[in-house]
């Protein structure tokens, strides 16, 4: 409705635009064009819009100091070189205190600081590195894959390798593509996506193991939650794990220590409501091992874990891997008992197999699109994602990192923004690019994609959607708008009372 006044404004501007005020015209446009994008519509308080004048002043003041410095303009660069100029900033530091809702797209192996995983798990007395063909494997033991020549105590090591710093770096380096090489910033797709698929495996035994599987998800919720995140819902194999007894446990009994894990995290953080889990397999696998897995899903969802283990997802890289169709037999004989939450879209190819995906998964009414980079290409698909409510899961920082878009002031979002397609911000893999917690993706989507006249609205809805397109039942998002509501309350009494803001900060 808005849009087609918007058209009729401009149409009737020509016809009439010696009769009337021009700028009264001009000024319709823009305040029409802002009410319809996300954000637009949402109600501030008095107190709401006192602190979206401070919030708008801060970017503004730096929007204008960047029209004459553009190369220091850290929203419009590559995180990597931005981050160090968006931690000082006063924008930033007032985004870290957002309470942020829920986080929805998330995979646990990369979800934790690669530095804790260094300082922690790697100083433990059973912590091994295993090199294999000039690659390296963080684990806990030997076994066929990485036989006992090939792996050393992390401990001996490091008393072998110079100073423990620079070993550590070295060590951090296997799992976080910012130390791993630089140049990463400008390598093709294929290249960042081997590279970042090599991390995955690089740590995943490692974290395989009991007590790190333990040590590792309680880090993880508390590094969301110190981010002021207060439910996740994680993308996770439930793959097996073992312990020191060599015991291995399956499926069904890690949904049950990850369910415990939680349960101990919210005895002592009252106020996290938190976490259900996306059952996700790589699409690397064939039909038959997918309708395998859609079993095992079936199973798990239905038998004993209906309101944790909630809905099933594909991943890997969309652009060289299978696409759903492939998978279609099994997707479909489960469709009307599975919740998907389908990866689609995420890629710069139009008309591929991958941007294809995005036709499928809607077709099968998947609930929400982890990226759905390249839906704009798609005037039908676009349509009926915003009719249906089907959020997209963008995660900025994810596409920046692994080569999909350079400036982030070009990422489709800003269509979406633009055009009020639901949107949830997202993290993906924060621990493989130095990004712990979900701020530097909310400070990207405030900075560079939404409007320079976007404040504490857009912020406001985004936050909101979060748990709008959430999984939670209607009792758990009773209890969370109740905590979510406390907290934004006193986020906003605390921006206005200049409680954020130190001396030391700028405006970036
Ligand atoms: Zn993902």
């Amino acid at each position: 409705m808005i849009g087609e006044l918007i058209i009729v404004s401009l149409c009737t501007m020509y016809v009439k635009s010696t009769a009337i005020d021009y700028n009264n015209k001009r000024q319709a446009i823009i305040d029409a064009e802002q009410k319809y994008a996300t954000g637009g519509h949402a109600f501030l308080t008095a107190k709401e819009s006192q602190a979206n004048e401070i919030l708008l002043n801060f970017k503004n003041h730096y929007i204008t100091e960047a029209s004459v410095n553009p190369e220091s303009y850290a929203p419009g660069m590559h995180f990597f070189r931005a981050k160090p100029l968006i931690d000082k900033s006063d924008v930033f530091k007032i985004i870290k205190e957002i309470p942020k809702g829920s986080v929805l797209h998330l995979h646990n192996v990369a979800a934790v600081s690669s530095e804790w995983i260094i300082k922690n798990l790697t100083y433990q007395p059973e912590a091994k590195l295993c090199e294999i063909n000039g690659k390296f494997y963080f684990t806990t033991r030997t076994s066929k894959f990485c036989p006992q020549e090939s792996v050393r105590s992390i401990q001996q090591l490091r008393k072998e390798n110079g100073t423990a710093e620079s070993f550590d770096l070295w060590l951090e380096s296997l799992i976080n593509l910012k130390l791993r090489k630089p140049n990463l910033m400008h390598a093709s797709i294929n290249n960042v996506w081997d590279e970042f698929e090599q991390m995955f495996s690089a740590v995943k035994d490692l974290v395989s193991y009991k007590p790190f599987f333990e040590a590792f998800h309680t880090q993880l919720l508390k590094e969301f939650y110190e981010d002021n995140v207060f439910y996740i819902e994680l993308r996770m194999s439930l793959s097996r794990l073992y312990d020191a007894t060599d015991k291995v446990y399956d499926e069904f009994e890690v949904a049950k220590i990850v369910r415990n894990i939680v349960h101990t995290f919210k005895e002592t953080n009252p106020d996290f409501i938190g976490a259900k889990i996306i059952y996700s397999k790589h699409r690397g696998m064939d039909s038959k091992a997918a309708q395998d897995q859609l079993h095992t899903f079936a199973r798990l969802n239905s038998e004993e874990f209906p309101n944790f283990v909630i809905g099933f997802d594909l991943v890997g890289q969309e652009d060289i891997n299978q696409p759903l169709t492939i998978f279609m037999d099994g997707l479909r004989t489960f469709q009307k008992t599975t919740a998907y939450f389908f990866h689609a879209g995420e890629t710069n190819g139009y008309g591929t197999e991958a941007d294809l995906n995005l036709v499928d998964a809607i077709l099968l009414n998947t609930r929400r699109i982890g990226h759905g980079y390249s839906l704009y290409k798609h005037p039908a698909l676009w349509r009926a994602v915003k009719s249906k409510g089907i959020a997209l899961e963008v995660c900025p920082l994810s596409n920046q990192v692994l080569r999909l878009v350079d400036d982030l002031r070009n990422h489709p979002a800003v269509f979406y923004v633009s055009e009020s397609v639901p949107i949830v911000i997202s993290c993906d893999d924060p621990g493989f690019w130095d990004s712990k917690g979900i701020s530097y993706d909310f400070y990207y989507a405030f900075m560079a994609i939404a409007s320079n006249s976007a404040g504490i609205g857009f912020l406001k809805q985004i936050v909101w959607d979060s748990v709008r397109y959430s999984s939670l039942t209607p009792q758990e998002r009773q209890q969370f708008a109740q905590i979510l509501q406390l907290r934004w309350d006193r986020f906003v009494d605390n921006l206005v009372s200049g409680k954020f803001i130190s001396d030391d900060c700028v405006s970036v």
